[in-house]
């Protein structure tokens, strides 16, 4: 038997919601878009939103991408959003080694898509690995040994679409021949929605593979860890309590808004259903939760 928190409330009054705090914090897959497509009434939501001044920041765990790469995809879909208002874990990544200023003389060995490759290069990083080494393979003869670039001081681990035996190989041998290689991944979802008929193996996957073989624990710098909320928090001189974290999963966005002590909101627009909430196996209670933003175009208190 575990104590629950306490159950999660249907919103009935947004404009109080809406009032109480300075900050939204918007995940994007399953809140502002599924896969290519606009979620309904998003554009006028944050239109609304912005009209009443609020801080509008976007933040996701899909790591594929870069900042400006977000930026064109919020373009294409006809929201005025800007790069320097999206947070992906692939620019956590690079933030994350800035923060703790990584040496610029070392490598960063990467196991990630495009996004993670573009963030590092901006914040004038030195790496290798990428979707390119998705078409190394390893002939193992006798005596075969592989070599590896002893420069590396952190490896990066993402969702890899080309991930490989290679890359495992690499990352592994950076890490376990070098007790002072960082580690670090831009985050662990189990599963991914891909495409809407089925969950798709998730960036935990890649990661969970470098944790198994190095017998190590990444630190990771997507949701729900810490260190995107501090990094917010702190660019922007907010306070965590002025802040409402909206998202479609418990795991990653609740948890995150929670470990941050920001209000919280689920929307049903995602990957969670109302029964997942309100089954007795769950434990993450967002403050409120509803279908979709655009609710907040019509909740009005009574
Ligand atoms: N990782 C990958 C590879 C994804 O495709 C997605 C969603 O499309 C996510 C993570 C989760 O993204 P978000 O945090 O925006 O929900
Ligand atoms: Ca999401």
């Amino acid at each position: 038997f575990t104590v629950r928190a306490s159950a999660a409330q249907p919103l009935k009054n947004a404009d109080e919601l809406i009032d109480s705090v300075e900050t939204f914090i918007f995940d994007c897959d399953g809140v502002i878009w599924k896969g290519d497509k606009l979620i309904d009434g998003v554009p006028q939501t944050l239109d609304m939103l912005r009209s009443r001044g609020k801080r509008l920041v976007f933040v996701t765990n899909n790591s594929t991408k870069s900042r400006k790469q977000y930026g064109k995809k919020f373009e294409t879909l006809g929201l005025d959003v800007s790069e320097e208002e999206i947070f992906a874990s692939s620019f956590a990544a690079a933030a994350y080694l800035t923060s703790i200023d990584f040496p610029k003389d070392k490598k960063i060995y990467v196991i990630g898509e495009d996004g993670i490759l573009k963030e590092l290069e901006l914040a004038g990083y030195q790496y290798l690995g990428g979707p390119t080494d998705g078409e190394k393979k390893i002939e193992l003869k006798p005596g075969f040994l592989m070599e590896h670039d002893k420069d590396v001081g952190a490896v990066v681990v993402g969702f890899d679409r080309y991930f490989n035996y290679y890359k495992v190989q690499y990352g592994t041998l950076c890490i376990r021949e070098n007790p002072g290689c960082l580690f670090i991944a831009t985050n662990r979802d189990a599963v991914t929605h891909l495409t809407d008929a089925q969950e798709w193996a998730g960036g935990g996957s890649m990661v969970g593979a470098i944790a198994g073989s190095t017998q190590r624990e990444p630190l990771v710098v997507g949701k729900p860890s810490t260190f995107m909320m501090d990094y917010l928090a702190n660019k922007f001189g907010i306070l965590k309590s002025q802040i409402c974290m909206v998202g479609d999963r418990l795991d990653t966005d609740i948890v995150f808004g929670q470990n941050g002590g920001c209000k919280t909101l689920l929307v049903l627009s995602g990957v969670t259903s109302l029964s997942t909430l309100q089954s007795p196996n769950n434990t993450i209670q967002p403050d409120f939760y509803t279908n979709k933003i655009s609710d907040f175009l019509t909740l009005k208190a009574a």
